[in-house]
């Protein structure tokens, strides 16, 4: 099942997870009328398949700069989205866009500690401020009741790496100190949020989308981005009020915080 959602936006689109993201978007979903893939270097080598993929479906995706630790960029991009959106509003934002470092808590330096967080928390958080007027827009323009990810939605891509809970069992196996610390913060921030958003109609959930063979999961990852992402987006097609501020994996089951 692929989201209905009209238009979206997605940061970090120029490879991994966030490039399948909008492989299957265009591909499988014809709701999707615009499609923001968000980079931050699009005239850069690494942005090359996305920009493929772009020539391919010029009505549709729209890349565009976006670096989420510059906050001139995020203002900018959200500038250029608003100006194609309009009143009509952004449906769906996702926040996929993450650095990680696999090190212990012995081996992180401030400046590493600092750098996960611009990236994966503060980033997050100034993209969802600078995008709610587009959202706050297409809850009202929606004319319909609840909350869905066709109407307005925050999807924030996490782990199940910054689950509190699991830590215990996982650190010894998995350290990542700073990359752990990051999300278990975008966990929170999230949860907070969607309290926030939650009389704008605007959902929120942070999802985990598997051990994935990308550049970041490495390639003894469990699965591969085509069927996370494909589990990915039927999550998020079937969001509803009962999901906000819900931690969810790639096949919709519920981690704890
Ligand atoms: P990749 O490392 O393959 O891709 C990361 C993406 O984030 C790239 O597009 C990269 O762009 C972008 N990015 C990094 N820093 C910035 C920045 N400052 N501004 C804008 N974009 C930036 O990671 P995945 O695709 O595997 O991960 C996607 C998401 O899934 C992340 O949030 C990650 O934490 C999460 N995740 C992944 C898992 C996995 O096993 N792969 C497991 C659990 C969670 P650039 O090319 O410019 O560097």
């Amino acid at each position: 099942m692929a989201t209905k959602a009209v238009s979206v936006l997605i940061t970090g689109a120029n490879r991994g997870l966030g490039l399948e993201m909008v492989k299957q978007l265009v591909e499988a979903s014809r709701d999707v009328r615009k499609l923001f893939a968000c980079c931050r270097d699009p005239d850069g080598p690494r942005a090359e398949a996305l920009q493929t993929l772009a020539k391919k479906h010029p009505d549709v995706i729209a890349v565009v700069r976006l670096d989420a630790t510059d906050l001139c960029s995020i203002k900018q991009c959200a500038q250029q989205v608003g100006s194609v959106v309009g009143t009509g509003g952004l449906n769906l934002l996702i926040n996929n866009a993450a650095v990680a470092v696999r090190t212990t808590m012995q081996e992180t330096t401030p400046e590493e500690l600092q750098h996960m967080f611009s990236t994966n928390v503060m980033g997050p958080m100034n993209i969802i401020k600078e995008f709610l007027p587009h959202l706050r827009a297409a809850a009202k323009a929606s004319g319909t009741p609840g909350m869905s990810s066709c109407k307005a939605a925050i999807v924030n891509i996490s782990s199940i790496l910054g689950s509190i809970e699991g830590a215990k069992e996982s650190y010894a196996t998995y350290p990542c100190f700073s990359y752990r610390v990051s999300k278990a913060a975008l966990n929170m921030l999230t949860l907070c949020a969607s309290e926030e958003l939650k009389k704008d109609e605007i959902l929120l959930s942070v999802l985990h989308p598997g051990w994935v063979r990308t550049d970041m999961g490495g390639e003894e990852g469990e699965i591969d981005a085509t069927e996370s992402v494909r589990g990915l987006l039927g999550v998020m097609a079937s969001l509803t009020e009962k999901q906000n501020g819900g931690f969810l994996d790639w096949k919709g089951r519920s981690i704890p915080w």
